[in-house]
């Protein structure tokens, strides 16, 4: 898993799985440029610890649902590292109601970040991952894509769009040397699954053959096989990582 003289970006890093996808692509010692959103010093602590481990690592905010805000860090970050090989596009929101109470600006706001905001990323990154002729793409989208999930009609179909993008940018890119492939992770103890109520995590657990949550360096590892040269011949796959909820 040798990511040496790799840079990767990774949205969203600044906590949860975004954060242990930063840590699991340093190991295998690559470069980090981790964005965030809003928790500042959450995102400076992780850039620090992966310097720490020896790999060189920055942190830059930016709105991914905003192009120029992406447009912007890119720049930022190819003045640092002067390239990019790696895209995780890991930062996703959720803002639940059922269909009958949501309002268009609910559905939206989801649409934003989860869907246009790897939009904005790719298209900022891929020319030069096709002039390169080497890349690799992980989005992370979710079991919800799969199962659906009573509320969050507005969080499945961005994670549904993003396995449908997933696949169709694969055909496009393949013969340029870039793969572009999904992770589905199922229900991993993170910020945004503290939000839901002890008793919908049990009936989750109890739906879940392995019944437990995942741990974001579950999905982790996932992430950085699929981010290896090992991973060369998978591209517009879906990998889940949910304990066996979704078969
Ligand atoms: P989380 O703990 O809520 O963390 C969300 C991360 O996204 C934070 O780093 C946050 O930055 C960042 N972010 C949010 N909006 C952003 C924006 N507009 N621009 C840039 N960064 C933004 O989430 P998580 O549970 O780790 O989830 C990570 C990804 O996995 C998401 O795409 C989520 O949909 C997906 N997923 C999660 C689960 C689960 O059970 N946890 C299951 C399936 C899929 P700040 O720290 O600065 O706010």
């Amino acid at each position: 898993m040798d990511l040496h003289e790799k840079v990767s970006i990774v949205t969203g890093g600044s906590r949860g799985i975004g954060r242990a996808c930063c840590h699991a692509l340093a190991a295998a010692g690559s470069t980090v440029a981790v964005n965030y959103l809003s928790r500042k010093d959450a995102a400076e602590k992780v850039a620090e610890e992966l310097r720490s481990h020896g790999v060189q690592a920055n942190a830059y905010r930016a709105d991914v649902s905003d192009e120029e805000q992406t447009n912007v860090m890119i720049e930022q970050i190819m003045n640092d590292f002067s390239r990019v090989d790696v895209i995780v596009n890991n930062a996703g929101i959720t803002n639940d109601r059922s269909f009958l109470k949501m309002t268009k600006d609910q559905w939206h706001k989801v649409l934003l970040v989860n869907l246009d905001g790897p939009f904005n990323v790719i298209s900022a990154i891929l020319p030069q991952l096709c002039e390169r002729k080497w890349g690799r793409i992980i989005n992370i989208s979710s079991i919800v894509a799969q199962m659906g999930n009573f509320g969050q009609s507005n969080y499945a179909v961005a994670k549904g769009g993003l396995i449908a993008f997933t696949k169709t940018l694969a055909r496009e890119v393949a013969a340029k040397g870039v793969t572009v492939n999904a992770v589905a992770p199922g229900f991993i103890e993170t910020d945004m699954t503290a939000k839901v109520p002890d008793s919908a995590l049990e009936i989750i657990k109890k739906l879940t053959p392995m019944g437990r949550l995942g741990q974001p360096d579950e999905v982790a590892r996932a992430v950085r096989f699929l981010a290896a040269p090992q991973a060369s011949f998978i591209t517009g796959q879906v990998i889940n990582v949910n304990g066996g909820m979704y078969m």
